[in-house]
Formats: C-alpha cells, sequence, structure tokens
C-alpha cells in the first residue's frame, strides 16, 4: 500500500468530486484513487481514474508517484471489463491523459480517460 498524504486543492474540480463536494457516478474506489462516469461521454463506456492527492497534470510526475501510477494502470484493463467494454481483441478500450493546453487538458487535476464500447462513438 501507497503512503501519502491526501492533499487535496479547495478550488479544483475533481478534488471537489473526491471531497463529495459535487456528485459524481462512481465506477471504484480505494484508499489512493477514485474512479466516476465522465458527465460528457464520448463512447458507450466512458470514465475517469483520478488519485485522490492532487496533481494538476502529468506535467508533474515524479518517481515518488511510480506505484501510484503503477496502480491506475492495473486498474484500467479491471474497470473496463467492469463497465461494459467486451474482452480484448474484440472489444478493449481507448486511455487518455490529456496534458497542458495543447494536449487539451481542461481539468487540472491528473486523470486517465478510459473509453469503450461499440463504436461509432461521439468523439475518439
Ligand atoms: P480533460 O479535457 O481535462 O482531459 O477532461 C476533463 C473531463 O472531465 C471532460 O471529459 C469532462 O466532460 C469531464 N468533466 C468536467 N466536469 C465534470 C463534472 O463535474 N463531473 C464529471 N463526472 N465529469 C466532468
Ligand atoms: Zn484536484
Amino acid at each position: 500500500m501507497i503512503e501519502q498524504v491526501v492533499q487535496s486543492d479547495p478550488d479544483c474540480l475533481f478534488c471537489k468530486i473526491v471531497d463529495g463536494k459535487i456528485p459524481s457516478r462512481m465506477v471504484y474506489q480505494d484508499d489512493a484513487l477514485y474512479a466516476f462516469h465522465d458527465i460528457h461521454p464520448w463512447a458507450p463506456v466512458h470514465f475517469l481514474i483520478i488519485p485522490k492527492l492532487h496533481i494538476p497534470a502529468m506535467a508533474q510526475l515524479t518517481e515518488a508517484h511510480a506505484a501510484l501510477m503503477g496502480r491506475m494502470m492495473v486498474l484500467v484493463p479491471k474497470l473496463a471489463l467492469q463497465e461494459g467494454c467486451k474482452p480484448y481483441p474484440e472489444g478493449g478500450f481507448r486511455l487518455l491523459a490529456n496534458t497542458g493546453a495543447e494536449g487539451g487538458q481542461e481539468v487540472h487535476h491528473l486523470h486517465l480517460h478510459v473509453m469503450g464500447g461499440p463504436r461509432p462513438w461521439l468523439r475518439g
């Protein structure tokens, strides 16, 4: 288990979701991670996985976050199946981590988009 201080930014939308101040449709949570459905899904399955710790973007990652990020990645295929993505290789999913303005990031709390389900999709 990762030891970490769970730090929160009171002005951050996703910190407010983690704290329950803004409602969300939860997919999964544990001591360090939270997953919830995207409010504007691009695909039949579209959820976000975030660390509870406020890390603004992948740009701020250091070696200290390696285990946390590893846990996020290992969770992706498990939650994708749980949420209805068909198994690989016929099914599968798309993983996206928008980072910074030119990367298309709108919410500055690190998150992975997991998208899947039958095509066509709205976007992506
Ligand atoms: P980004 O562009 O930063 O990678 O993606 C942010 C995502 O957060 C968008 O897909 C957007 O639909 C989603 N989002 C923004 N506000 C909310 C919210 O209040 N609740 C939920 N569940 N998703 C949100
Ligand atoms: Zn945050």
